[in-house]
């Protein structure tokens, strides 16, 4: 067999170039990327890209391997190559290897970090400027470094709680790949957490639970159902309304589960949300009104947790809400009976 042909059993688009500067092979993964067979045609009129047609151009002059990056179009989405160089004997063989994905979450790191150091950044400099206050103009004002030490207490607790945000994230994100294994009476969960977010000295809340009769278990992260819980009925109190009904719904089939489901739904009677932000109130620090959100203590982070622990249960969230109508933020879980 031509060991040129043997190129086809690859995955990976591979190009290889002759002496005479003329593309002698491509696999059909080759042909995919550039959209047509390219075969015969000199190197530059197929591959166009100054960084490839340098490292090529290097490659054939000293013998030394190279590695560069090759820009595709795959389907309209741009696709990033990083693409290997190397000479065999007088051949020059190009191996392409997609880095799309590496280089999108590369992104999403960059893009994280510098959410989280804008985060920190806001309570970290109104505790600086009060610390200069208190030993410059105020020094000696005793009313006046009660209220500073007053406003720095409080960015002091919203740093602790984006710092305890992003750890429970993170530890989310670890246990995300493993299904939880415990059987957990969901009703009894829901029935304590109410209670215990009832007792809530600083406003007026008044929280109602109603369930049906019969306990509903199921298979879940007992820590993780209550956060679920808390992170929801929080947010309803501090956007939506004091009076918050929570209900949990008998099993029955869930088509968007695909097998039977219980709900578990949050309903306040506040603002409401306009469509166009309900979308995206998931992602990590995203605000419909981040002063509002940052008066209440909000990091931003609440919803994207209850999504990453909803996701290692294989449930949903449907929030239903429109402006002056209040919410409802709703969970779906799967439950299998327990006896199978
Ligand atoms: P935060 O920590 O800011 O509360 P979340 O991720 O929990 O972050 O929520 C994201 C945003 O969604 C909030 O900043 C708020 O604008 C909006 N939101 C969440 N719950 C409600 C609700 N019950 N009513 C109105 N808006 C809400």
């Amino acid at each position: 067999m031509n060991p040129l042909q043997m190129i086809n059993a690859l995955v990976l688009p591979v190009i290889v170039i002759g002496a005479d500067e003329r593309i002698l092979a491509m696999n059909d993964a080759a042909q995919a990327m550039l959209g047509a067979d390219g075969t015969g045609l000199h190197y530059i009129t197929a591959l166009r890209q100054p960084a490839l047609l340098d490292a090529i151009e290097a490659v054939r002059g000293d013998g030394t391997a190279r590695a560069t990056r090759y820009l595709g179009d795959s389907h309209g989405t741009e696709t990033t190559y990083q693409v290997h160089v190397a000479r065999a004997q007088d051949l020059v063989v190009l191996s392409f290897e997609n880095t799309t994905a590496i280089a999108a979450a590369g992104q999403m790191r960059r893009d994280f970090v510098a959410n989280v150091s804008h985060e920190m950044r806001t309570p970290l400099t109104a505790i600086s400027g009060f610390v200069e206050t208190l030993r410059g103009p105020a020094k000696d004002d005793a009313a006046a470094r009660e209220r500073f030490l007053g406003m720095m207490q409080q960015e002091a607790g919203r740093l602790q709680r984006l710092v305890d945000d992003l750890l429970s994230l993170s530890r989310v994100e670890d246990s995300e790949r493993n299904r939880p294994q415990t059987r957990v009476n969901l009703t009894e969960l829901c029935r304590r957490t109410v209670a215990d977010l009832s007792q809530h000295g600083a406003d007026s809340r008044t929280l109602a639970f109603a369930a049906p009769d019969d306990d509903i278990t199921l298979q879940g992260d007992a820590d993780q159902l209550r956060q679920v819980l808390v992170n929801l009925i929080e947010n309803a109190v501090k956007y939506g309304s004091p009076h918050v009904d929570i209900t949990l719904l008998a099993p029955r089939h869930e088509a968007r589960l695909r097998g039977t489901g219980v709900r578990l739904a949050v309903r306040d009677q506040g603002a409401g949300i306009e469509s166009h932000h309900i979308a995206r109130l998931t992602e990590r620090f995203y605000r419909v009104d981040s002063h509002r959100a940052r008066d209440v203590g909000g990091t931003g982070l609440g919803l994207a947790i209850v999504k990453h622990i909803l996701n290692r249960h294989r449930g949903r969230l449907v929030i239903d809400s429109e402006p002056g109508q209040g919410s409802v933020f709703t969970v779906i879980l799967p439950v299998s009976s327990p006896d199978l």
